[in-house]
């Protein structure tokens, strides 16, 4: 946890929770999960990750993503990633961007999650393109014995269009925990004694953190989901829970967005273009201030 205010908050949490000799989780529930958030937390780094990558040359991993008709998700998420690193850093100042890809070059994703955690990221943005599968049909082509027969094919569906919001479920819990253990237990040693996985006040802990980061996942998803609405104008589908590898080893508030379908022709030449990449990453940078302007205006916990 790169956090030393969260830290000693925790900390201290813990100390209290000792020495409460009939402490109940009754009690534990009324404490208020925000309240983790002290005042002083200051988000210092966004991690940003280009969906996919790698070339069709068969050297080098190779995440193809989705494609359109003429591009593919792997170098739209780039573009617009490297546009997402330039305008935090114009317009959030003091934040640092760690670009988990800077290249086409695929990285795999436990090593996006690595970044993303030795790098002490507060929030993790994966960016990706939506794409729907082929639509099966069926049709009648003739009969045998007055019985129809059949001949089935695929065709592309291009319906899907907008963003879609993800955010990691809770099937993931185990793997996230350790990305959490991991991140707590580095470098403090007052830190050390209190994460104990066979200690249930450690677990308690373990359990607050969870919780924190999926509702601030889940609140940075919403505020990214309104702007590209009423902002931009944009359809989306909502904000899902959905098991994420790569969310759920990032141990900080993550989210995934699908900007575009890229095999909507619309959507395509949105995602394409340099007015939607602008203003993709516009919504993104306006979100994330308003983000953090919540955040470390939380008041201090009494
Ligand atoms: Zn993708």
């Amino acid at each position: 946890m790169k956090n030393k205010a969260l830290k000693r908050l925790i900390y201290s949490l813990s100390i209290l929770l000792t020495s409460l000799p009939f402490f109940s989780f009754a009690y534990i529930s009324s404490l208020n999960t925000d309240t983790i958030t002290s005042n002083g937390y200051k988000i210092k780094t966004i991690v940003v990750d280009a969906g996919h990558g790698g070339q069709h040359t068969g050297a080098g991993h190779f995440s193809p993503g989705a494609s359109g008709s003429y591009s593919f998700e792997r170098n739209v998420t780039l573009a617009i990633a490297l546009k997402l690193q330039k305008a935090i850093e114009k317009d959030m100042a003091g934040i640092k961007v760690v670009l988990t890809r800077s290249t086409e070059d695929d990285v795999n994703w436990q090593k996006r999650a690595d970044i993303a955690n030795e790098n002490k990221g507060d929030l993790f943005i994966s960016l990706h393109c939506n794409s729907l599968p082929n639509r099966r049909v069926s049709e009648v082509v003739g009969h045998k014995h007055h019985k129809p027969i059949y001949h089935t094919y695929e065709v592309p569906d291009r319906s899907g269009k907008g963003v879609l919001l993800l955010v990691y479920g809770f099937h993931r819990t185990k793997e996230e925990e350790k990305a959490i253990k991991d991140n707590l237990i580095e470098d403090d040693s007052e830190m050390n004694s209190t994460i104990d996985p066979n200690d249930p006040e450690s677990l308690i802990l373990m359990n607050e953190y969870k919780r924190k980061y999926r509702k601030q996942s889940i609140h940075l998803a919403e505020l990214i989901n309104n702007e590209f609405v009423e902002t931009d104008g944009r359809h989306s589908d909502g904000i899902r829970e959905q098991g994420v590898l790569v969310l759920c080893h990032s141990a900080m508030p993550a989210v995934l967005v699908e900007t575009g379908y890229i095999n909507n022709p619309d959507d395509e030449a949105y995602l394409n273009s340099e007015k939607g990449q602008n203003e993709i990453v516009a919504s993104l940078v306006r979100a994330l201030q308003n983000y953090k302007n919540e955040v470390e205006s939380v008041s201090q916990p009494q």
